[in-house]
């Protein structure tokens, strides 16, 4: 193990670090919190911070850097929090990240930094996520964003569609930049799935707001209720708004069935529109506003499907008064894609967990409302494509499951409206379009993409990283003029 940095004014050894404990984030306990929308996690506090700060052993090569999609400089940052510079710590983060308040909630940690944290090897590793989080909560507190720095203009004039993660992270780079930024929006509201998606009591909309106003403070303009390809085209855009260049980042927003009979049920949901209703149309708001068609009080609610978006939709079930609420999954826990401090909060809450069993038929009450659904017990056989062990029926398992809801989240695909209205914007079979993993170049000069657009249903960060990429080089296309 290698010594600490000089600069460094962490006055524990490397083992004394390794011997401090991991720093408990304050949770609501769960019962309480199965009853309300405010947020589960509750954030460190200075002093907290400060102690989870003192752990970091300030490695020479910081794998936490590496496998970050946006590269972010933790030691650096975490360096700040131990000399208490909570700002600096902010705006060392900012160098990378527009959104730290954001991905410090969602980020899959474990999949990048804090998996690749060395002290991850032999015991927990830092909690970087909790730290990112606590830094960029003190600055939404702390720092009046009114007179922000400015970059002298360019004069070049970039459209970016859609304003989820990659959209707002290419937003925010670019404006940097001295050029001049428009997201345009399809929605009433900034966030893409941010905040159409994500639920208040995992990601407060007040969080979403603040990053967004910071970066409007930056000198990005918003315009929403726009959609690109019908309000206006990607060609309309660049001969006659004068845009120079263009990023799609319009994300993967389009639900998937299962194709099994009685979908088509009343009080059968894709987990999109689920998840519209109580996020955009205020369900979570009861009884200040009243969506009534997610009144689920007393009912029996399942959700298909494992992951982050079917755990967001059943936990907002139970907290919108479900009686009962399933995850019903069709391969077992450990394939699950969900983050496991979702499942654990689930589970914790009251969460039902229905693993290796599908769905094959909605059950009608007759009177054209779902009562029911008939599942097959499964079993796992030899990997598929995707490297997880395939679910297979097992024969005579069938069993029905009273339900008055059912939420279908089994994944969604790319909506094809802008693919469909710009020509010579090439896509895949799927129907994503295509962009190369360096520069996110399309096949339209002038024309970048990235997020789940190009991927298809990814994450926050990676999407973020996609926005990184195509900023740089949007910027350098502007600069040089070479395509
Ligand atoms: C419920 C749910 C929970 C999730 N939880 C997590 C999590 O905990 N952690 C994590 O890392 N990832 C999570 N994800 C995945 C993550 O949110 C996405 O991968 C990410 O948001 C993709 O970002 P994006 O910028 O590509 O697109 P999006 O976030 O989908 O944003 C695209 C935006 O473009 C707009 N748009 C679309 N078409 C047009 C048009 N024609 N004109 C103008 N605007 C348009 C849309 O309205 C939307 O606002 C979750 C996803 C869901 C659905």
């Amino acid at each position: 193990m290698t010594q600490p940095a000089k600069t460094s004014s962490n006055p524990l050894s490397l083992k004394e670090r390794m011997k401090v404990p991991r720093q408990h984030m304050l949770e609501q306990p769960p019962l309480v919190r199965a009853c309300n929308f405010t947020e589960v996690n509750l954030g460190y506090s200075e002093e907290l911070a400060r102690q989870e700060a003192l752990r970091c052993l300030e490695c020479a090569k910081p794998a936490c850097t590496d496998t970050c999609p946006v590269g972010v400089k933790v030691k650096e940052f975490v360096q700040l929090i131990v000399a208490g510079d909570f700002l600096a710590a902010a705006a060392k983060i900012r160098e990378d990240n527009v959104l730290p308040a954001i991905t410090g909630r969602v980020c899959p940690q474990e999949d990048h930094c804090e998996g690749g944290c060395l002290m991850g090897k032999k015991v927990t590793p830092l909690g970087i996520g909790y730290l990112e989080r606590f830094v960029a909560d003190y600055e939404q507190k702390h720092l009046d964003i009114r007179n922000l720095p400015k970059t002298p203009p360019t004069g070049k004039k970039v459209a970016i569609v859609g304003s989820g993660p990659s959209g707002l992270t290419a937003a925010g780079d670019l404006v940097q930049k001295g050029h001049q930024v428009h997201v345009f929006e399809a929605l009433h509201e900034l966030g893409g799935v941010l905040v159409y998606g994500i639920p208040e009591f995992r990601l407060p909309k007040t969080i979403i707001r603040e990053q967004i106003d910071y970066m409007r403070a930056m000198g990005v303009e918003f315009e929403t209720d726009v959609v690109i390809g019908k309000t206006i085209t990607i060609n309309e855009l660049m001969e006659e708004e004068g845009f120079d260049a263009v990023f799609i980042g319009t994300g993967a927003g389009l639900p998937q069935f299962m194709g099994i009979p009685g979908e088509h049920l009343n009080g059968v949901y894709s987990a999109n529109e689920f998840l519209t209703r109580i996020n955009l149309m205020h369900a979570y708001e009861f009884p200040r506003y009243d969506e009534p068609m997610l009144d689920l009080h007393s009912k029996d609610v399942a959700v298909i499907g494992g992951g982050n978006t079917a755990l967001d939709a059943i936990r907002s079930a139970l907290r919108l008064g479900a009686h009962k609420a399933y995850v019903i999954y069709r391969r077992s826990e450990a394939e699950m894609p969900a983050r496991a401090e979702e499942v654990k909060h689930a589970k914790q809450e009251g969460i039902e967990f229905r693993v290796l069993t599908n769905p094959i038929e909605f059950l009608s009450d007759g009177k054209g409302w779902l009562n029911g659904v008939r599942c097959m017990q499964m079993q796992l056989a030899e990997p598929d494509a995707s490297g997880r062990r395939r679910p297979v029926p097992i024969d005579d398992s069938e069993f029905d499951l009273p339900l008055s809801v059912a939420v279908m989240a089994i994944g969604t695909s790319a909506n094809p409206l802008i693919q469909s209205t710009t020509p010579g914007l090439n896509t895949n079979k799927r129907n994503y379009i295509e962009a190369d993993p360096m520069t996110q170049r399309t096949s339209r000069r002038g024309v970048f993409a990235g997020g789940d657009i190009v991927t298809g249903s990814a994450t926050v960060i990676l999407a973020m990283g996609a926005g990184r990429r195509a900023a740089k080089s949007i910027h350098e296309y502007l600069t040089t003029g070479t395509w």
